[in-house]
């Protein structure tokens, strides 16, 4: 007998429960359309586009929980936990609707055996799952982790639920071994040792057990709005709201009519985000991935992306509503006064935390739930480059030099080309035939130890046959740096300049762009299309790549070598290019190809990205030297690289470990140009 078939005094049973589920349910809808209404403070941002890709997305990492279970213990430990819900979520419906309905039955699966047993071996796995949650955070307790008040209280809740439903179960069977299935296993293994109490005490805790688990059931959906596991109902929502657009590709600013209509340059306040970066806020599950990979965090900086994320909720939690009022607006409301609140970026998130982001993709990449941080440290950074001109003389010297000369040192512009002066290379207006252009970048064409991979790379595509050319003066730099350190005026005056010379290129006949540098190469394929700039555009990695496979450079000088290749981020995680690189390199004879750990798409910064390369690093550990000892300590003889930037931070590790002459680093171009014949 359901304990909804029994009267409590006059009321019902099934009235009790109605009223339980009422207030449950409606404590629980109050607090989300409070919260709903504090995310739509953001600004809009439409992300409703490629549907298709993105139910498909969605099936394999909210169902798949792919991205969680990269990582085995957390991954299995989430996954029986998700996965329990799922089920325990069915079986919650079928009793409620049995307990307000006694003829109701679930469709297909509603009082089946089948179903009563999968809704118990579900629950037997959410409880292992919970107890390996607190094993992770009592004993293993990984730096990125805490066991924060409100994990314990949800862990505490679920497993309350667990152990309620296998009890009422077990004292149901006690009372009347007809009653419930005999496929619920757990109560049917635990009603033996209950009926010696008698059929009256088994009936009294069945009641009890069975209320306990309601009433916890309905106190868990009540206190999911003001914990981190209202992830449970973001997530899934979040997961198919992901940035769909390039994943190189930052946010256009119309800064001009940003000034003119005195809208805000970035992002200072908590209602300059998207609704969409609010969400991503509520979203965060607190699992410290996105920490655990950040170069920065590793290194000892001030920089966690996770804290950035809950810093930012925190803050909507507590300010949003004075904004929802109308009470907190304005600078006024930073000065004091009764609703005074802190300067979010300054003060809540320091300057320190948002310079010291390299840009590199790997919380992003790591987040489970697909929260997205780099383009919010942008936005913040924004803020501090155009809307308060607050950086470091570092950073001023770098703007000023590029705005004097278009390079980051302030070489002149007419001496672009003075790298291949005695190469024969012909410039656009020289080569009409040309079909390939060389995007030489500002490392190529300025940095000594640059240069010789662009000459090296050069002379392979002479070898090669092909007819490519450069633009010489006419290149300038192609704005990464301004534009990821948030100086998106400056950025847009190159994007605007070189797009105007790269669409005439292409209308002279230039068919693919290609650059040696990872960050050119993001900049002109996947930026610049917001600027009407369309190219087909490869790195030199997947240019080489496909010259080899042609059989048009053929590496046959052996070299009996063990080489560590290192991903850079913007050719690794931003344009998922692993395995090019890999197949030069392979393609040279006697090459053993030693991974460092991490590699690929975990592979650690160089610390150069996100306009770092320019700025003085000052906090912290240096990121170069750790991701030089990650591959000192595989063995290799030789390290290599596809990136200026990665090369000069390697290079200057080597130097500063005095490993230089034991372990060179090259670029990929110059390995392959050894192997060549004469
Ligand atoms: S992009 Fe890289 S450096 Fe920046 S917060 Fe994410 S992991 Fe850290
Ligand atoms: S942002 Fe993502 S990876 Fe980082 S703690 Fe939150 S959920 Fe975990």
């Amino acid at each position: 007998m359901p304990a909804t078939l029994i009267n409590y005094g006059v009321i019902p049973g099934w009235a009790l429960l109605a009223a339980v589920i009422a207030i449950g349910g409606g404590l629980f809808l109050r607090d989300a359309y409070r919260l709903l209404k504090l995310m739509l403070l953001g600004r809009p941002a439409s992300r409703v586009d490629h549907p298709v890709e993105r139910s498909r997305s969605w099936l394999i990492h909210v169902i798949g929980q792919a991205r969680l279970l990269t990582r085995t213990y957390p991954g299995v430990m989430h996954a029986m936990i998700f996965w329990g819900f799922l089920v325990i979520t069915l079986g919650t419906i079928d009793m409620f609707a049995r307990g307000l309905w006694s003829e109701f039955r679930l469709p297909i699966l509603g009082g089946t055996g089948f179903f009563a047993f999968i809704v118990d071996a579900f629950q037997v796995f959410v409880l292992v799952g919970i107890a390996m949650a607190l094993y992770r955070r009592i004993k293993i307790k990984p730096w990125y982790l805490n066991l924060s008040g409100d994990a314990i209280i949800i862990l505490s809740l679920i497993s309350t639920l667990m152990i309620t439903a296998f009890l009422s179960e077990g004292f149901l069977r006690a009372w009347d071994p007809n009653e419930g299935s005999s496929w619920m296993f757990v109560g049917a293994a635990l009603a033996p040792l209950f009926q010696p109490l008698g059929a009256g005490a088994n009936l009294v805790l069945h009641v009890f057990f069975w209320w306990a688990h309601v009433i916890t059931l309905l106190g868990f959906l009540a206190y999911l709005p003001h914990s981190k596991h209202m992830h449970i109902v973001t997530a899934p929502f979040n997961v198919w709201l992901r940035n769909t657009q390039p994943k190189g590709q930052l946010s256009y600013l119309n800064v001009e009519e940003a000034i003119e209509q005195d809208k805000p340059l970035g992002a200072s306040e908590i209602d300059h985000f998207s609704w969409k970066d609010l969400l991503d806020t509520y979203t965060c599950t607190e699992c410290g991935r996105c920490t655990s990979v950040c170069p920065a965090s590793i290194s000892g900086k001030p920089l966690s992306p996770k804290n950035v994320i809950l810093d930012l909720r925190h803050y909507l939690l507590d300010h949003g509503p004075d904004l929802l009022s109308g009470d907190g607006d304005g600078d006024a409301a930073h000065a004091g006064g009764e609703h005074a609140r802190p300067e979010l970026v300054g003060e809540v998130i320091t300057d320190d935390v948002l310079w010291d982001c390299t840009t590199c993709r790997a919380c992003m990449d790591a987040c489970p739930v697909f929260i997205e941080h780099v383009p919010k440290i942008v936005d913040m950074r924004r803020h501090l480059a155009m809307g308060e001109s607050r950086f470091g003389k570092d950073l001023q010297g770098l703007y000023e030099n590029l705005e004097a000369t278009g390079n980051p040192w302030r070489f002149p512009r007419a001496k672009r080309a003075e790298w291949a002066a005695d190469l024969g290379i012909p410039t656009l207006d020289e080569a009409p035939d040309a079909e390939v252009l060389y995007w030489v970048g500002c490392f190529g064409s300025y940095d000594d130890r640059s240069k010789k991979v662009a000459r090296a790379f050069a002379r392979l595509m002479q070898r090669a046959g092909v007819k490519f050319a450069i633009l010489g003066k006419d290149e300038t730099c192609s704005g990464d740096p301004a534009r990821r350190t948030g100086n998106e005026y400056l950025y847009q005056q190159f994007a605007t300049e070189n797009v105007e010379t790269l669409n005439a290129a292409q209308e002279a006949g230039i068919k693919t762009i290609v650059s040696a540098c990872p960050h050119c190469y993001n900049t002109i394929s996947d930026e610049y299309p917001q600027f009407v700039g369309n190219y087909r555009v490869m790195h030199h990695t997947q240019f080489l790549a496909q010259l080899v496979a042609e059989g048009k450079l053929k590496p046959e000088v052996p070299r009996q070598e063990a080489i560590s290749y290192h991903d850079p981020c913007y050719l690794g995680r931003y344009h998922d290019t692993y395995d090019e690189p890999r197949k030069v390199l392979s393609a040279i004879p006697g090459v053993e190809l030693r991974e460092i750990n991490p590699c690929r798409q975990n592979a650690m910064c160089c610390g150069a990205g996100g306009g770092r390369a320019f700025m003085e690093e000052k906090r912290g550990r240096r990121i170069n030297h750790i991701r030089l000892e990650q591959a000192m300590a595989v063995e290799p003889e030789r390290v290599a690289t596809a990136c200026p930037y990665c090369l000069m931070m390697f290079e200057d590790a080597t130097g500063a470990k005095g490993v230089s002459d034991t372990l060179p680093v090259q670029d990929v171009a110059e390995l392959i140009e050894a192997s060549l014949k004469d």
